[in-house]
């Protein structure tokens, strides 16, 4: 059977040639006799494959010296605790913007740990829009300040980083991660899901800088405390060895694929298409707000609900699957992340003239 362009917002496609490589390698790991999952985390062999994958996530993101990369599991919604568990002592306390639902739930649970602020939030306009904040709505006093990047549920980007001054600034990119180039020294920590554009399920990517090390508040369960972690490289228990094993390979793909600069030209060239068509035409309406569109998740409408139903279930029968919006809004959401081809959106775009033909 022929592959599908499956637009679904994570977990979500994976580039071919990765996935042929681990096919190739899944019973009998270069000349291992076994598969990368069926091996001792405490191996040889896995040693090079983790070693391999810190050092060309390193490479691929121009992560400095002085921040630490790991590999964690539980998903970014456990780092909506570890977060503030290993931060926010210092002052006992932080700055939030709500920009979507998964930053409201990262406030939310900030909120068992410590004094927490809501600098803005994009509630009022149903978050179709980024708020704006200077570095003055910041708290001085704050341990971290805290907002997530790209809001995968409303198709909404920053399109600026915050500027915190002195205050670290610690952000969710599970939906952006290694989409475009960004400078890791404007942020005290990164995490990210690997599900939406590195690897399977399974894999939590946080990057920290070292002088942030060493602060968690005593309570913090060991499996979460960012220092055991580092101490361990990733290996304190049983890390995700095969999405590891999957997330290198990722990372060697993009690398040998011009990088991040690159996977960036043709991540706008894929969301121009979607967005140029939405503006040029009435049928369907873009909902994020023009200043802030997400590059990697495009939500849109009818206006009708049952078209909109007609439209996901029609556009499934062309091979174009998971066009389905978030269960809580509705709608449609192409998700376009680096394993999409551009043939894959082409496809899309020429359905949607289609379906509105037959459907104005
Ligand atoms: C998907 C997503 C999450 C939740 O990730 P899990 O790995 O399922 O916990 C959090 N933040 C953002 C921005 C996401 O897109």
């Amino acid at each position: 059977m022929a592959r599908v362009y499956n637009f679904s917002a994570g977990p979500s496609m994976l580039p071919l040639p990765v996935l042929e490589q681990a096919a190739r390698e899944m019973t009998d790991y270069q000349g291992s006799g076994m598969s990368v999952m069926e091996m001792s985390h405490r191996s040889k062999q896995y040693d090079a494959i983790i070693t391999a994958a810190f050092a060309s996530l390193r490479e691929l993101m121009q992560i400095p010296d002085n921040y630490k990369i790991l590999f964690l599991q539980g998903g970014a919604s456990t780092q909506f605790a570890a977060v503030p568990l290993n931060l926010i002592g210092k002052t006992g306390k932080a700055d939030y913007i709500v920009s979507g639902q998964f930053s409201k739930k990262a406030y939310k649970e900030a909120q068992k740990y410590g004094d927490i602020r809501l600098v803005a939030s994009g509630e009022d306009n149903g978050f179709s829009k980024i708020p704006e904040v200077k570095r003055g709505d910041f708290s001085a006093d704050a341990s971290y300040a805290h907002i997530c990047f790209n809001n995968t549920i409303f198709g909404t980007k920053y399109p600026y980083i915050p500027d915190t001054g002195d205050v670290p600034l610690v952000a969710d990119l599970s939906s952006c991660i290694l989409s475009e180039p960004v400078d890791v020294s404007k942020f005290g920590v990164i995490y990210a899901g690997a599900q939406k554009n590195m690897a399977p399920a399974g894999l939590t990517v946080v990057i920290v800088r070292e002088d942030l090390l060493g602060a968690s508040l005593p309570c913090t369960p060991v499996m979460l405390d960012y220092q055991t972690m580092a101490d361990n490289n990733s290996m304190y228990n049983t890390p995700p060895c095969y999405a590891i094993y999957i997330a290198g390979l990722v990372f060697d793909w993009l690398l040998s694929t011009g990088g991040l600069s690159a996977r960036k030209a043709i991540n706008e060239k894929k969301a121009a298409l979607l967005y140029d068509y939405l503006d040029s035409q009435s049928f369907y309406k873009a909902k994020a707000d023009k200043s802030c569109r997400s590059m990697m998740n495009v939500t849109f409408v009818t206006g009708d609900e049952e078209k909109d139903k007609l439209f996901c279930a029609e556009a499934a029968k062309e091979g174009l699957l998971s066009l389905k919006g978030h269960r809580s809004v509705g709608g449609m959401r192409a998700s376009i992340y680096n394993a999409m081809p551009i043939e894959g959106v082409e496809k899309l775009v020429d359905f949607m003239q289609k379906f509105a033909k037959e459907n104005a």
